[in-house]
């Protein structure tokens, strides 16, 4: 890429300096023989429009050595004329057949060509054409006395231009090899601008490629390779949360799995050894009762697992659809309170319930809202130690109602708060089997509220107690975060 993108600079930058030259010279070089031509032909014009000179060779004609006489006329307008010994120089020539009689430069003058002025002066016509491409400039004039008549010719052979233009070509040649090394210099220095940054680039979409998002270019231009080193920046930061997502979320997969299978594999097991040795041993009626209620319990148990995980794999596909009506609130707390009355004497563990002002009618999917209630209070129940509290605080706040479970049992270690809300987490594993629970109550929770747009927090300290709030949209799934949105 490299390589190639400063030979493709430099070429450019190369053909455009040689093809500007080479304009540039060719229309300087023709300017300036136009410009030669144009002086000639008004010098001469401004030189023979002297009716002194005109009327002095008309008499010299008529005398009887005219050549001598026009030869010294000629000469002495020769400065006015620019007649030097090079290129520019003056002959008499016959009237009649344009043949040279004297001149300036007699050895030019015995092979002087007849040209189209010489031409138009021996018909009586001055002669004052001309044109670049030609290879000289004249002109002729016809000069007629009574003794004979007479054509004044100046001839230009363009020698002083022809060097003038060799001058110019070279300093053109010159200044292009100049200009060249100079642009040479220039564009391998923007080449390098443009490709350093580019370079960066290309390493770190190689890196991003090999999925090394550690290193990022850091290109602060405004150009287009400042914004292009932008949105390859925010892309493969999007990359890294995508791929970050995908991998944590396989990671989950995979634990989810090796739960369910040993949160299933641990009751069948049970199962299996109970049923064979009551097949194959036999005890006493007692024992044997014992064993079939262990199995019972343990089948229940998978029941149990198996009915939540159905329940956690509708809420994922989308499947699980809230029945949503308008119900008391307040009733329903109440309800739950009277189930688990019962299981808190059981536990010798005071229960209360205390509502804080009115509490409004809210719409939402009734039993799932009372099963999230049943498992903040069944577990505030399962982790309080005999003779604990257990305390449930109703009140409305803005549009939604709230419902706050407190006990003061074991409570739950810092760096597990965060992580209760995960399928099959259990902060003592042991203790929540012996109590029945699965590790799913809690995410099935976040799942219903979540459902509803309503909110679930956990505060605890590990040996004081916890805290479970729960906060409900009055209106139900879907408007709650408008009317928060809106201050109300
Ligand atoms: P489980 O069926 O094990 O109770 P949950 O999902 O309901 O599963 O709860 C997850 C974990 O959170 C529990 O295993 C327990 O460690 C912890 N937890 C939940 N509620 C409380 C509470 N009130 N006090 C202490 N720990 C709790």
């Amino acid at each position: 890429m490299n390589r190639s993108l400063y030979s493709k600079l430099v070429l450019v930058i190369i053909l455009l300096i040689v093809s500007l030259m080479t304009v540039v010279g060719a229309f300087l070089m023709r300017g300036i023989q136009v410009f030669y031509l144009n002086e000639f032909y008004k010098q001469m014009q401004s030189v023979f429009s002297n009716v002194e000179l005109v009327n002095s060779l008309r008499s010299a004609a008529d005398d009887d050595n005219p050549e001598l006489i026009m030869t010294d006329i000629l000469r002495a307008y020769s400065g006015q004329l620019g007649i030097d010994s090079g290129s520019r120089n003056y002959y008499i020539l016959s009237g009649s057949a344009g043949s040279f009689i004297t001149g300036s430069d007699p050895e030019g003058g015995a092979s002087l060509q007849i040209t189209a002025n010489i031409l138009s002066a021996v018909t009586g016509k001055e002669g004052y054409s001309g044109a670049v491409n030609e290879d000289h400039m004249d002109v002729a004039l016809p000069v007629s006395g009574e003794k004979g008549s007479f054509i004044i010719y100046i001839k230009d052979n363009k020698e002083t231009i022809r060097q003038l233009s060799r001058e110019l070509f070279k300093i053109i040649t010159d200044s292009l090899a100049v200009g060249l090394t100079i642009s040479v210099l220039l564009s391998l220095l923007l080449a390098k601008t443009m490709v350093t940054p580019l370079q960066s680039l290309k390493k770190a979409v190689e890196r991003v490629a090999a999925g090394d998002f550690s290193d990022k270019p850091d290109i602060h231009s405004a150009d287009e390779i400042g914004v292009l080193s932008n949105s390859f920046n925010n892309m493969a930061d999007r990359l890294e949360r995508i791929l970050d997502d995908l991998t944590k979320s396989e990671t989950m997969r995979r634990e989810f799995v090796a739960n369910v299978s040993h949160e299933l594999r641990t009751p069948l097991t049970n199962i299996r050894s109970y049923a064979e040795t009551l097949e194959t041993s036999p005890m006493p009626r007692e024992t044997e009762s014992k064993f079939l209620s262990v199995i019972v319990s343990e089948s229940d148990r998978m029941t149990k697992i198996v009915q939540d995980l159905l329940t956690l794999s509708r809420f994922d596909a989308g499947s699980d659809e809230l029945i949503c009506e308008e119900f008391s609130f307040e009733k329903s707390v109440r309800d739950v309170f009277s189930a688990m009355q019962l299981e808190a004497r059981r536990r010798n563990q005071e229960f209360t319930l205390e509502f804080k002002g009115s509490v409004p009618e809210i719409t939402g999917d009734k039993a799932r809202i009372e099963q999230v209630l049943m498992n903040m209070v069944s577990n505030a129940m399962k982790y309080t130690p005999e003779g604990g509290s257990i305390r449930i605080n109703v009140k409305k706040t803005g549009g939604a109602v709230q419902a706050q479970v407190r006990d003061n049992g074991v409570g739950i270690p810092k760096e597990d708060i965060d992580k209760v809300f995960d399928r099959f987490y259990r902060v003592d594993k042991a203790r929540s089997r012996e109590s029945g629970g699965t590790g799913l109550g809690l995410s099935i929770a976040k799942e219903i509220v979540g459902r509803h747009n309503g909110k679930i927090d956990i505060q605890s300290r590990l040996g004081h107690g916890t805290t479970i709030t729960v906060t409900l949209p009055v209106s139900g799934p879907g408007h709650y975060h408008e009317e928060q949105r809106n201050g109300s």
